[in-house]
């Protein structure tokens, strides 16, 4: 079948790749359309020392069961956790299955992503899409529920003030849930069309060059990914507020981190969140994805899919199969 392949640090299109064989508690997608997200890019750079199919962001209908579990899926339009899980070690065991000691993560780690015709999951991480629900809107359900994670984590009040460093794809979801749930996010990005389409649903701006940080803020969203990002939400948060990181950032260079001791600041990780809770939110509209695909490409251009997601103007860029 065809796939986007990434091996021996170089990136293709094969129109050879093995069929995916599921397991006896597995189904094979037959994905109808897949997201490009920030972490597929930083797998090309070496992230996580992945090699195989690229992508864990899609949508698309289940075509085959490998045994009992996944017939009933047969023929549905679903979207799936990219977490597969033992369900038997300390974490799992706890409730906290994204955090499994033997996972292995779609596309990025130990085992074949979705950009592909077709991608092997278990059946236990399906989510059945709803009707109203496009592709093109199912498509966030994944990069949502991670933004909905910082509500699950930090719990914040509508009274909170909020700021999210960072008008990419995953800023643009984050201040709308955190809008979504009654705050008033204050987005600081470098886009002018980015912040435009914020601006459009209501959304409080500002412009890098403009931000003039005073420690007042209880809620920091840090989604650009920079470490220049990181140090501006230091100096945006209030003293026992809090940061939360959404990018897996690779500090490289020295941060001052003494204003997080001093000012008593918490800082959050925060990876995936609740699909179900994902799809609820995009069948009700209380965050729109209107805007958000910058391009659609067919799975041939998948090389050429990536290079358009890396232009700084690009939102989401779309690939279908
Ligand atoms: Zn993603
Ligand atoms: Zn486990």
């Amino acid at each position: 079948m065809k796939a986007l392949v990434f091996r021996g640090g170089r990136l293709a299109v094969v129109d050879d790749h093995p069929e995916p064989q599921p397991a006896a508690d597995e189904v094979v997608i037959d994905v109808t359309l897949a997201g490009i997200c920030r972490t597929d890019i930083e797998v090309t750079r070496g992230y996580m020392n992945f090699e195989g199919v690229l992508g864990h962001e899609c949508v698309g209908v289940v075509g085959q069961a490998g045994g009992a579990a996944g017939k009933k899926w047969v023929g549905r339009r679903v979207v799936c956790e990219i977490n597969c899980v033992c369900g038997k070690c300390d974490m799992c065991m706890a409730g906290l299955k994204t955090h499994c000691r033997r996972r292995t993560a779609i596309g990025i780690e130990g085992r074949d992503g979705c950009f592909a015709q077709r991608i092997a999951v278990p059946a236990a991480n399906l989510h059945a899409v709803p009707n109203g629900v496009a592709d093109d809107v199912a498509v966030f359900a994944e990069p949502l529920a991670a933004a909905l994670q910082i509500i699950q984590q930090v719990r914040p009040s509508p009274r909170d003030t909020a700021v999210v460093i960072g008008d990419g794809r995953l800023g643009q979801l984050t201040a709308q849930v955190l809008a979504s749930r009654g705050l008033r996010p204050m987005v600081v990005g470098k886009s002018r069309d980015k912040l435009r389409r914020l601006e459009r649903l209501g959304i409080g701006v500002l412009d890098v060059a403009e931000a003039r940080p005073r420690g007042e803020t209880h809620l920091v969203v840090e989604a650009s990914g920079s470490v220049e990002g990181l140090r501006m939400a230091i100096e945006f948060v209030r003293p026992r507020g809090t940061i939360v990181l959404k990018s897996t950032l690779a500090v490289g260079e020295p941060l001052n981190l003494s204003p997080v001791v001093v000012n008593e600041v918490t800082i959050l990780g925060s990876r995936c969140g609740p699909l179900n809770e994902a799809l609820v939110t995009l069948a009700n509209g209380a965050v729109s994805t209107d805007g958000l695909v910058s391009a659609v490409y067919p799975l041939s251009d998948g090389v050429k899919a990536m290079d358009a997601a890396m232009r700084p103007e690009s939102l989401k860029v779309l690939i279908r199969p």
